[in-house]
């Protein structure tokens, strides 16, 4: 028997005889309770039963690992096929992936109800209980298509995978079996804690002409306490749905004969998007930001000078042709085709719903001659733009075709980019300060440095991604940097903002460019009397209005703060003899600018706040007799705590203070236990 030498994960090397398993190594170096799902043997996954035959570095797999969910993903997988071929014998398994947040599995079956996962949920955790080991089994080509000649599935897949010259394995647990390349679980009682969530429905390999199967995902966990926390989050994920509470919060609709994909704010949404736009707005002129509006539409030529055209026209809306050119085109027979390549070559014109703002505001800058007194010049504007998603994309106000960007372009010297590139940053900083968002990190994507594919000279890199780190660290939050995660044309900082329930949001962006300014040769006269090349920032560090509502929505789980709740005050009356007050306090509180909504008709109480509750106001006001004697108000909060009696003047002028002061949430009715 040889001897080999195996680097452990601690970096102590060991000699052992050649043809130990995985599993004996890590529990020699980890001990028995490793939590190990599987190893990597110099870099490559393997199962813990793969025996070792020569020198090598060997790392444990632990379940709570990015790839050992992974792997367990993967396996309950494997186990959901084989529970759904124990009570659908004529089901017939295709493919089964793990995914981001657990796994699925496709079958070629008849439709089932969703109440049919109980029973498959049940029978997963009885095959998990029993046991089974999971056993890698290498074929060969004929006896792999063998054990797979009843599905028709599996053999196109391997034929794929014989023609690409790669080949295959099963993996058995108990009579069952499956085509895979593992690695996977020892066993499959590590695959006790599963869940099943929903069922639907797919194309075989995503193709619409192919087959309809049946598709049913699920969740897993390495623990018992750990599905439970992860079945919690998305209870609450399900809770804060910005798309459930924008519609029983009544803030957007989105309608089909307008459009998928485009936003429609009613009147309730449009409240806080406003109040959004003006306490930004209110940021950019303290920062020295000059507002500007431009159109919907541009010339192609201009995308074309930008870039924009046609390179990425996939994510566009088609141009927009003018009505002569394009009958005088449809009469000489001009196909579709050969319209797209005279677009494309520029022997015609047309416009383009914007997909950026950032050539009109060029074009605002280089109306005029700029010498460096007048920078940096900073414009800004919330500007719509519009992106061809693609429909399976589209979602809520997350992914949508039209948006409004926070947007902004600096165009500045290059001794002032550090300066600027800051004042970004702090904007953000101020903004997620008063939302109450204190859980985000900062990226600062930088040039690969074994690429060139950048524009600009390396000096000026290094300076702006100096910039970029330095602005990045005065936050005082995590950051990281990532070398090649810069676009060609300059550094950049991403805003990724993480919510209550830990999910993450990848929110805007601060853009540092060396590249619009050379396409559209844009200049300034220096001090010393030369023209020179301004730089650009390009920014929207909240990346569109409806993305960031969308976010907000979720954040506060439609509980905003005062300043921001669409009707801040619910007027309502105990009887009808309270309806002339009730209009005295709505007309003292508008007058005030407080957003009131007031029902004085003949409802009880109960039903009232019951009703009124749903649209979450920071305060329901109750009016009966004692108030209207006193000339006073009782408050209701959102949670059911109530104040009696407060007098109307102290009540305005205190729900104005938390309203100019922006108060996270509202807090003028003390909880009842304290
Ligand atoms: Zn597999
Ligand atoms: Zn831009």
């Amino acid at each position: 028997m040889s001897m080999i030498h195996i680097t452990l994960p601690d970096g102590n090397v060991n000699e052992y005889a050649s043809g130990i398993t995985c599993a004996e190594v890590i529990t020699d170096a980890l001990g028995k309770k490793h939590g190990c799902l599987a190893a990597t043997v110099d870099g490559v996954q393997r199962d813990l039963s793969h025996s070792i035959e020569s020198s090598c570095s060997i790392d444990g797999i632990p379940s709570d690992s990015e790839h050992g969910m992974h792997i367990l993903r993967h396996s309950a997988a494997h186990l959901l096929a084989q529970a759904v071929m124990a009570l659908y014998p004529g089901a017939l398994p295709t493919i089964g992936p793990a995914i981001d947040r657990g796994f699925y599995y496709d079958f070629a079956m008849e439709p089932i109800a969703h109440d049919a996962l109980k029973a498959i949920e049940k029978k997963m955790q009885e095959l998990a209980r029993k046991n089974f080991t999971v056993e890698r089994v290498e074929l060969d080509q004929d006896s792999l298509k063998d054990h797979f000649s009843h599905n028709p599935y599996k053999l196109e897949i391997i034929n794929d995978k014989l023609e690409a010259g790669d080949g295959s394995t099963i993996y058995k647990q108990g009579e069952w079996y499956d085509l895979c390349l593992g690695p996977h679980v020892p066993n499959t009682s590590r695959l006790m804690f599963v869940k099943l969530t929903s069922v639907s429905s797919a194309y075989w390999r995503g193709d619409q002409e192919r087959e309809q199967l049946v598709r049913i995902y699920g969740i897993v966990e390495p623990t018992k306490e750990a599905l439970k926390a992860t079945l919690q989050r998305m209870e609450e994920a399900k809770k804060r749905d910005h798309r459930k509470l924008g519609k029983d919060l009544q803030l957007f609709h989105i309608d089909e004969e307008v459009g998928q994909g485009l936003i429609l704010w009613t009147p309730r949404g449009a409240v806080i998007r406003q109040e959004l736009q003006d306490f930004i707005a209110h940021h950019l002129r303290r920062q020295g930001y000059s507002q500007v509006f431009t159109p919907h539409i541009g010339k192609l030529d201009l995308y074309r000078t930008s870039g924009h055209f046609p390179y990425y026209q996939d994510s566009q809306y088609p141009p927009l042709v003018e009505r002569d050119l394009m009958k005088k085109l449809a009469d000489e027979g001009c196909t579709c085709g050969e319209l797209s390549n005279l677009m494309k070559s520029g022997e015609i014109d047309g416009y383009m719903l914007k997909p950026m703002n950032c050539p009109h505001h060029i074009k605002i800058y280089a109306s005029q001659a700029r010498s460096y007194r007048q920078l940096p010049l900073r414009l800004a504007e919330f500007g719509t733009v519009y992106r061809w998603e693609q429909s399976g994309e589209i979602s809520g106000m997350t992914r949508v075709r039209g948006f409004t960007q926070d947007d902004a372009h600096l165009f500045v010297t290059e001794d002032q980019l550090a300066d600027e590139v800051l004042g970004c940053i702090e904007l953000v900083q101020i903004i997620f300060e008063k939302l109450g968002m204190h859980d985000y990190r900062v990226r600062v994507g930088l040039r690969d440095p074994d690429s060139s594919k950048y524009v600009g000279e390396p000096e000026r890199w290094a300076k702006a991604e100096d910039a970029c780190r330095k602005a990045a660290q005065s936050l005082g939050v995590p950051w990281t940097e990532e070398e090649g995660e810069a676009a060609f044309y300059g550094p950049k900082i991403d805003f990724v903002v993480r919510d209550v329930i830990g999910r993450e949001w990848q929110l805007g962006t601060v853009q540092v460019d060396y590249n619009l300014p050379e396409r559209f040769d844009l200049t300034y006269k220096g001090s010393d009397g030369e023209l020179h090349r301004p730089v650009m920032i390009h920014r929207a560090p909240f990346g569109s209005m409806e993305r960031f509502c969308g976010v907000l929505i979720e954040h506060f789980a439609g509980r905003f703060p005062t300043w921001l709740t669409p009707t801040q005050c619910h007027i309502l009356t105990i009887s009808e003899k309270h309806k002339a007050y009730a209009e005295t306090v709505a007309q003292h509180l508008r007058e005030r600018g407080v957003r009131v909504e007031v029902d004085d008709g003949d409802d009880t109480i109960g039903k009232k706040i019951r009703t009124h509750r749903q649209l979450q106001p920071a305060y329901m006001v109750i009016l009966g007799d004692g108030e209207m004697e006193q000339h006073t108000v009782s408050l209701r909060s959102r949670s059911g705590d109530q104040i009696a009696d407060l007098p109307l003047a102290s009540f305005i002028n205190d729900l104005m203070e938390e309203i100019d002061n922006k108060v996270s949430q509202p807090s003028l009715v003390p909880p009842e236990n304290t």
